[in-house]
């Protein structure tokens, strides 16, 4: 018997990789960085390979190391390093690694003779987000170490890339920017010698709405887990995450009842309360108190007084609900509130909203059978 669970829907994974892979001829790096957005990183991995994805992309070379512990062989690009870290061993665990500066690309060599093995190396460059590339006037410089290493065979540029801005607002004119600027930091690149087999941009919102900029390799991350970046736009993406949890206690209070810590809610007559055991220690945003949607008993809720810790509470009237009955904060648009919903209201995204469902203390059960291998 559960208390609280978040279910996740690996064919649902499987099944949006796939929708992307159909709509482009560049290959696919499912992006599982952040346990997968919540989801659980090695299921969530092997679901969106088996769904077409030939790569995977994570942020950190300790994320990329658990995949090449669980056994999962094929290109994997980590692109977030400070100075100092073991880059060796992403070297020899066949990890794509990638570097935005000359010192990097210096570490990369070091950690590739350490390796005694060449370093497959993605070149990034910062075509306008300003937050990890190389800016234009530093991009020579950095290309100029890469194809020094490159023909000393410490290194391999396996990839040349970007990330955008604001693709997620369509028609938005940074993004022609980004894409010619990509181009341009493509040319200075050939004039160094480097023509990379990879060039790739699109983040899921550019997937699905820019072919033009799907270039060799797309990388959608939260479009893997059948969110929307795009609002108002579902694509036809399935969501994969649940959240819900089994009302642990009910009972019926009189009018001008204050309700969990500050009594921030009363109640307006006689009621029934439900408790739910979902807080904000399991990824319930405080900032949803008396707003958060709930769905219970056949309605939906709004959560009632503060989000604690552990907990929240429901104000559901007089409607039949008891304890064991199951609430559901978030899913697929027909079982309750999504995601979406969520982030409207806590005013964040849905990306943060899912994200933050990956506390230990509730168990992730995955339904499906996509990438289970028995
Ligand atoms: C997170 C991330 C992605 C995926 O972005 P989505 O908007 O989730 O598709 C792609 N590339 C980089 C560099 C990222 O950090």
């Amino acid at each position: 018997m559960w208390q609280a669970e978040v279910r996740i829907d690996l064919d649902a994974i499987r099944d949006n990789v796939a929708l992307m892979r159909a709509g482009t001829s560049a290959e696919v790096m499912a992006v599982v960085k952040g346990d997968g957005y919540g989801h659980g990183m090695l299921p969530s991995a092997r679901a969106a390979l088996a769904g077409g994805a030939t790569w995977l992309g994570v942020a950190t070379l300790d994320e990329g190391l658990a995949l090449r512990r669980a056994g999962l062989d094929v290109p994997v690009l980590a692109w977030l390093h400070s100075p100092g870290l073991a880059l060796h061993e992403g070297v020899a665990a066949g990890l794509d690694l990638s570097a935005s500066s000359v010192q990097l690309v210096e570490e990369l060599v070091t950690a590739a003779r350490r390796a005694e093995r060449t370093a497959r190396v993605h070149l990034k460059l910062d075509t306008g987000l300003a937050r990890a590339g190389a800016t234009p006037a530093e991009w020579p410089a950095v290309l100029e170490a890469a194809a020094k290493a490159q023909a000393d065979g410490d290194i391999e540029v396996v990839g040349v890339w970007s990330h955008f801005v604001y693709a997620d607002v369509l028609g938005h004119e940074t993004t022609d920017r980004q894409l010619a600027a990509f181009a341009d930091g493509l040319a200075v690149a050939e004039r160094f010698g480097i023509s990379p087999r990879y060039r790739h941009i699109a983040n899921s919102a550019a997937t699905l709405t820019r072919p033009d900029a799907h270039y060799d390799l797309v990388r959608p991350g939260i479009a893997v887990y059948g969110l929307s970046p795009i609002e108002g736009e579902t694509f036809g993406l399935r969501p994969a995450m649940t959240a819900r949890a089994r009302v642990a206690q009910t009972k019926r209070v009189p009018a001008g009842q204050g309700v969990s810590y500050g009594h921030t809610y009363f109640t307006e007559r006689e009621t029934t309360l439900a408790l739910v055991p979902l807080g904000y220690a399991d990824g319930v945003p405080r900032a949803a108190s008396n707003a958060g949607p709930v769905q219970l008993a056949g309605k939906r809720r709004t959560i009632a007084g503060r989000v604690c810790m552990d907990q929240i509470v429901l104000d559901v009237g007089d409607d039949q609900v008891s304890a064991g009955d199951v609430a559901t904060l978030f899913g697929p648009s027909d079982q309750g509130p999504t995601a979406d919903d969520w982030a409207e209201v806590v005013g964040t995204i849905n990306y943060e909203i899912v994200t933050r469902f990956g506390s230990p203390r509730v168990p992730r059960i995955y339904d499906g059978t996509a990438g289970v291998t028995s």
